[in-house]
């Protein structure tokens, strides 16, 4: 590799090092991203001088430069240099790992071969020399990453063994980059289930955040179905498969669920809508039926499914608001439009939905759409709804409790109890004025509230 693909502030910090008498390499998936001219995120390097002779490197150029020891029990520091922020750490290798996700020990290491022989793949354990650019690449990463391939640096089934989440990363990558994995190591995923089950539910839902944002990530999902992942993992998902629907539907639910999700993934959707998209349909394993005629129906499968991707992405420890945004555009994505559709019927719909929420609801119908056809969606399919919610939105916004023209203190103000019958009779109002928003006045609306609460009272 010449010279003048390395970055010159890499250049610049491999000279300081140099002048020192150390060594040092940009390691990791910086390397793999620069042979593979992919854009990289961040900068790792390994060294071989220890943490406090970093700090000493780099406060001898007299710069301001802040050295954090932020994992210096595993002698890495983060230096902020010129405005980057690059983590350097100490060549290392890991001994004995016994509970499946940290080695036992650390230890340093004088060598950059010993250092790269710890890590995963060997697309990932090649090391770009500073400042000359030289390649060391003991294993064949440049080869296997020419060929497109993951390959374990050493016995696939020990490395498996040692870390559950080397294997979450193989078919992450494969989705990430369009690798294939290599048949040993593919079949030794099989063998370390036992492991990837002590993985912790965080990283596994780093993992699953980087798949549904991946160019395919249908990829990984069947490389999880094929090697017995997916039943560990999601087992929500792999009980989709063979669940036919027929009818309209040419795929069962798990290869509707994966296109569904490949399409929110290709158009960069949200990682809700891609989730969504995923998840959608799981519902259908426990509330099909076969109907008289033969047919299969899913009645209320949206409710399901919507409860069971709670639980998903609640296990994986997935932020409140991301469940809460999911579930939604779960539950909400069985709506069908028509033509006769009135306007209170347009107000209901966008009353359920949310005006928030909207376009991600059609986002989600575009996935569901090319999950069930396996062909692109006409641009225009929803036009005829989008129409109608705009032309009913510009009719009148009132649309929720708190655009009534009268509140719950003004109904206490005119005499009411406070309590729950309040809330019913707020609802109650809400529903009349989707109906006719013509009636969203105060006197209207006070005067309906006094004949409920003759109905309740
Ligand atoms: P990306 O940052 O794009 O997700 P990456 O390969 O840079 O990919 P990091 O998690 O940043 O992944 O890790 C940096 C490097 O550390 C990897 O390239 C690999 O060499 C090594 N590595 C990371 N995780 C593991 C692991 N679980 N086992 C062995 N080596 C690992
Ligand atoms: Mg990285």
């Amino acid at each position: 590799m010449s010279n003048r693909l390395v970055h010159p502030l890499l250049q610049e910090i491999g000279s300081l090092f140099a002048r020192s008498g150390k060594q040092v390499f940009l390691v990791g998936g910086a390397v793999r991203d620069m042979l593979l001219r992919r854009p990289f995120s961040d900068w790792d390097l390994a060294t071989d001088a220890r943490p406090e002779e970093v700090d000493g490197i780099f406060r001898r150029t007299g710069r301001r430069v802040n050295v954090i020891p932020t994992g210096i029990k595993h002698g890495t520091v983060t230096v902020i240099y010129r405005g980057a922020s690059i983590e350097i750490t100490t060549f290392r290798t890991e001994s004995v790992y016994r509970d499946g996700r940290h080695p036992q020990e650390v230890r340093f290491s004088a060598s950059v071969e010993e250092d790269l022989s710890r890590r995963d793949f060997t697309m990932n354990a090649i090391a770009l020399e500073l400042p000359g650019g030289r390649l060391v690449d003991p294993f064949g990463g440049e080869a296997d990453i020419g060929n497109r391939v993951i390959r374990c640096v050493g016995k696939p089934a020990e490395r498996f063994s040692e870390d559950g989440l080397r294997v979450l990363r193989a078919v992450r990558f494969a989705a990430q980059l369009g690798f294939e994995v290599e048949t040993a190591s593919l079949s030794a995923i099989g063998e370390a289930l036992d492991t990837v089950a002590k993985v912790s539910a965080e990283r596994i839902r780093d993992e699953l955040d980087k798949i549904v944002s991946s160019p395919k990530p249908s990829t990984a999902f069947l490389l999880m179905e094929k090697t017995g992942l997916l039943p560990l993992i999601l087992p929500e998902l792999a009980l989709c498969r063979g669940i036919e629907q027929k009818g309209c539907h040419r795929f069962d639910v798990l290869d509707h669920s994966l296109l569904a999700c490949d399409y929110a993934a290709r158009k960069k959707y949200p990682r809700e809508i891609a989730l969504a998209a995923l998840f959608h349909d799981t519902g259908k394993v426990k509330t099909r039926k076969r109907g008289e005629d033969g047919v299969w129906t899913f009645y209320r499968h949206e409710g399901e499914s919507a409860s069971l991707t709670r639980d998903i992405l609640f296990r994986l420890r997935y932020p409140n608001a991301v469940i809460e945004k999911t579930v939604h555009l779960i539950e909400e994505h069985m709506f069908h439009y028509t033509e006769d559709w009135t306007d209170a019927a347009v107000r209901r719909f966008i009353v359920r939905a949310g005006e928030a929420h909207l376009q991600d609801l059609y986002a989600l119908r575009f996935c569901d759409a090319f999950g069930t056809a396996g062909v692109e969606p006409s641009p225009e399919m929803l036009l005829p709804l989008a129409h109608r919610v705009e032309e009913v939105l510009r009719k009148g916004r009132s649309l929720s409790l708190k655009d009534l023209a009268v509140s719950g203190k003004d109904l206490i103000a005119a005499g009411m109890k406070p309590g729950r019958e309040i809330g019913i009779i707020l609802n109650e109002l809400l529903e009349t004025v989707l109906d006719d928003p013509e009636q969203n006045t105060q006197d209207k609306l006070l005067e309906i509230a006094g004949n409920l609460r003759k109905r309740y009272g």
